[in-house]
């Protein structure tokens, strides 16, 4: 999931965030948060379905429940990141009640004082002793002042240290789904999306367009050259796609081995093919060169399926639609397109 709210919005969500975590149980986690933010910001329906049903046995919601929600509505982290950021959190946190309990005492003292002023000044009649009281008045408005501003200046500290741990969180989700070879999606990274994808009705005639693609001989690449080549051959296979599939709303995964799919939302299937027939052209076109030997050339032709979504189909059956299309590339001679029916 990626933030995009603005800077006053998000410093909105803050306060509202804030205030929830405030009305239920949990710590004041980096986990606490993030379901609260996703929660106030409308970011993930299942999530508020969750929690509203949660809410109605449990009206203070507390760090099982919490946890629970993040585990099953938001991605899950590393603990050694989650740790570090928990750490951080934790200290932004205790840092804003320390500066507010120390504005507080400071207010608390200064309304004695204005108290015990108030008592000195209607019992005197001593313009000098009355002048002192003024003076000592207006000193402890002034260091008021001084602490409301440290108070507003550490507010805003914490607010961009808040926002810089939610960039490194959301980094730290992002990364459980990317894999780490080709630089693009995984396997739970695609069924994350296509899952979010398919929760979402299809308008009447609108479809979503998947391609299936799958490195040709790749077998022999790996017996030839060696493992590690083959990996290159992948890694470089990633950057093509990357590089080819340029619409930020498209989505490239590595599906398994040196299959990839290419997911098109709200495309209809004749795009859908001429993004995979472009693929096919370039990786044909693309020239690998064997590392600390440049004379050896690498070159890979793909074979590819494409698939437009059907109403009520499930992600399991259109990724067969699409895979049963590339097994037809690959028995028709491969380096080419299928379209499934
Ligand atoms: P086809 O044209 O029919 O797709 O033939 P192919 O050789 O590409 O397909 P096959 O399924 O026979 O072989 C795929 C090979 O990919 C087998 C497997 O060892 C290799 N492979 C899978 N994952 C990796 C990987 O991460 N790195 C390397 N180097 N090889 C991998
Ligand atoms: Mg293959
Ligand atoms: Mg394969």
């Amino acid at each position: 999931m990626h933030y995009t709210e603005t800077k006053e919005k998000s410093a909105e969500l803050l306060r509202t965030v804030v205030g929830l975590m405030g009305q239920h149980d949990a710590a004041f986690t980096p986990v606490t948060y993030s379901v609260w933010y996703e929660y106030a910001a409308g970011l993930n329906a299942r999530l508020n379905q969750a929690l509203d049903r949660l809410k109605l046995t449990e009206p203070r919601l507390g760090d099982a429940s919490i946890q629970r929600l993040y585990r099953e509505h938001i991605a899950g982290v590393d603990d050694k990141t989650m740790d570090r950021i928990s750490r951080d959190f934790q200290e932004v946190m205790s840092n804003v009640v320390d500066s507010v309990q120390r504005t507080g005492d400071r207010a608390g003292a200064f309304g004695a004082e204005l108290h015990d002023l108030n008592t000195a000044l209607q019992q005197t009649s001593d313009p000098s002793a009355l002048y002192r009281h003024l003076e000592l008045a207006l000193q402890r408005s002034r260091e008021m002042q001084d602490s409301a501003t440290a108070l507003q200046a550490q507010a805003e500290v914490s607010r961009q240290e808040i926002q810089r741990l939610r960039t490194d969180l959301d980094r730290a989700r992002e990364e459980v789904f990317v894999d780490s070879l080709t630089r693009v999606l995984n396997r739970k990274g695609l069924d994350h999306r296509l899952e979010q994808l398919l929760h979402r009705p299809l308008a009447a005639n609108a479809s979503h367009g998947l391609v299936m693609v799958d490195i040709d001989h790749f077998k022999h690449i790996n017996d030839e050259h060696g493992h590690l080549v083959g990996d290159q051959v992948l890694a470089g296979m990633g950057e093509l796609l990357r590089k080819v599939v340029t619409d930020p709303s498209h989505l490239v995964a590595r599906y398994g081995g040196e299959e990839f799919a290419i997911v098109l939302p709200d495309a209809s299937l004749e795009t859908t093919a001429a993004v995979a027939e472009r693929v096919r052209a370039t990786a044909k076109a693309m020239r690998l060169r064997k590392r600390n030997t440049p004379d050896v050339v690498l070159n890979v032709t793909v074979s590819a399926g494409a698939a437009a979504l059907h109403h009520g189909e499930s992600a399991n059956d259109w990724i067969a639609r699409a895979d049963a299309a590339l097994y037809r590339s690959k028995a028709s001679g491969r380096d080419r397109v299928s379209l499934a029916a």
